[in-house]
């Protein structure tokens, strides 16, 4: 099956089940001060959830464009670094909204992988959740009990708050989920059946693939669970990690939804793909970026210096830095790669072709831009460099690669990789203890973390007072009382 069909087999699966196929909500969240990006398919279901407004339809499904890249949800650091994290990604999703529960949720979901796509069975299990005794809340048996009729006992397995609860937010609907895990590992490999030791495994081919959250609760200002009058399922499934799955790969980037970029970012760059960890890290880097700012861009968010414009402005940025120092691409190349992107995925969003010049143009601009403020630090370091050398030395001095980091956005293994070529190292010691001052005047700002939402209390009222980075490409979302 191709990626597209695959798509469209999961949505006709759950039309069949009489779900309305919804459209994807816009990638970039423009008026909701709590949330930047959609980072999950249930976000533009939120005020449902809440009660604020009913739902059209009891039954819903869509595939939609998410984004992890700030926030709670912040992949950032694992992309291209692994092969399953996704800057942007397709959550495909089913909704119940006070219809079906976790029955039918769970024989659905069953039916889908194993009935339609005819996954094998034995490499699937299941997790619920184990309960937890401060929110006095039992073990999800409910959830278990509808397992049991499709899968061994021995393949469900007990997950704690952090993994199988899932929260809106400070109040508001939560409940348990059950995750479905796949082990991909090869045969003799594979061990023999034992949940504990697959769920702790930190192994790039036994992965998650779908999230079923049953959402029965609401969490009260003083901290205690109510039952909620009506019951929700919301779920979430990783499109590309399907795919991956479906077509028998070991890695999202072999599928055919990376392959074609993947494929001309290796012609372009003249290095061939798994030849080497460092420039295979570069091109999913590029790959999987490539996509994020084209799809923000059609959703009407440009490159900026403040906010989402400006997150999208550091993705960027950080394909350019991978291709740089490691594609050895010295000239604006990203927007080459728009073409190919409209050819594997225009079919099923037609914006990208219809803004392709729009696109194309934007990230040319944004890549030369950044590639001229690159030179400048290279052509600083040159001077560092000299110096260093007149000197007599060959460590340079760590707060000057945390300035070039600081301002001209070099990271510091492009520094060191620059310097090395010239028979000199950076003291790292020096960099990292500017780096920590820098956490410090930003962690005392009063910054925390966003929920999936920040909910507004009344009479606690937070204001939202703009968007801040503590590492490369981490950012924190800041607020202060009011
Ligand atoms: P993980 O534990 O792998 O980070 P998650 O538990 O954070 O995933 P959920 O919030 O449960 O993910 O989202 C539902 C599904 O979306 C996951 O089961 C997974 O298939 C997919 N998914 C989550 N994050 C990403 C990502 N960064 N890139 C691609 N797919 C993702
Ligand atoms: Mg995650
Ligand atoms: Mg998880
Ligand atoms: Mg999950």
């Amino acid at each position: 099956m191709t990626a597209s069909e695959v798509r469209k087999s999961f949505l006709d699966f759950f039309n069949s089940k009489q779900h309305k196929v919804v459209p994807s909500a816009p990638m970039v969240v423009k008026n909701d001060p709590t949330l930047m990006f959609t980072n999950a398919g249930m976000n533009q279901f939120k005020d449902i959830f809440l009660g604020n407004h009913p739902a059209e339809s009891p039954r819903v499904t869509n595939s939609q464009k998410c984004l992890r890249v700030s926030g709670k949800h912040n992949d950032l650091e694992e992309v291209g670094h692994d092969t399953y994290h996704h800057t942007m990604f397709e959550m495909l999703g089913n909704w119940s909204f006070g219809d079906y529960f976790k029955k039918e949720a769970i024989a659905w979901g069953w039916e889908y992988l194993t009935d339609v796509l005819k996954i094998d069975k034995d490499r699937l299990y299941v997790t619920v959740f184990e309960g937890s005794k401060e929110d006095n809340v039992g073990r999800d048996d409910e959830a278990a009990e509808a397992w049991k009729e499709w899968i061994g006992e021995d393949r469900i397995i007990n997950g704690n708050k952090k993994d199988n609860f899932w929260e809106m937010g400070e109040t508001g609907p939560c409940g348990p989920c059950s995750e479905i895990h796949i082990d991909m590992r090869p045969n003799e490999e594979r061990a023999m059946v034992d949940g504990k030791s697959l769920v702790n495994m930190d192994h790039d081919q036994v992965i998650e693939i779908w999230n079923l959250v049953f959402i029965q609760y609401n969490r009260m200002a003083n901290g205690e669970l109510v039952p909620l009058p009506n019951k929700h399922v919301d779920t979430g499934m990783g499109f590309e990690r399907l795919v991956r799955v479906i077509q028998g790969k070991s890695s999202n980037y072999d599928s055919d939804v990376f392959t074609p970029i993947i494929n001309k970012i290796a012609q372009l760059s003249g290095f061939e793909y798994g030849k080497s960890e460092e420039t295979d890290i570069a091109m999913r880097v590029v790959a999987d970026h490539v996509r994020t700012i084209a799809f923000s861009i059609t959703d009407g968010q440009l490159p900026s210096n403040n906010k989402a414009g400006y997150v999208i402005r550091r993705i960027l940025r950080r394909a350019v830095r991978y291709s740089y120092t490691f594609l050895n691409s010295k000239e604006a190349f990203v927007y080459k790669l728009v073409d190919v992107l409209i050819a594997t995925m225009g079919d099923a969003y037609p914006e990208l072709q219809s803004q392709k010049t729009l696109i194309e143009k934007v990230i040319k601009e944004e890549e030369e831009s950044f590639l001229r403020t690159l030179a400048t630090g290279i052509s600083m370091l040159d001077k560092i460099m000299a110096e260093t050398k007149a000197n007599n030395y060959n460590v340079v001095n760590g707060a000057v690669a945390f300035e070039l980091y600081d301002t001209f956005g070099f990271p510091l293994d492009l520094t060191e990789l620059i310097l090395k070529e010239n028979n000199l190292v950076v003291n790292r010691k020096e960099f990292e203890e500017e780096m920590n001052k820098q956490k410090e005047r930003a962690r005392s700002a009063t910054a925390i973390e966003t929920d999936d939402w920040v909910v507004l209390q009344h009479d606690d009222r937070e204001e939202f007072i703009g968007y801040d980075y503590l590492e490369t490409d981490v950012f924190i979302t800041r607020y202060r009382k009011i």
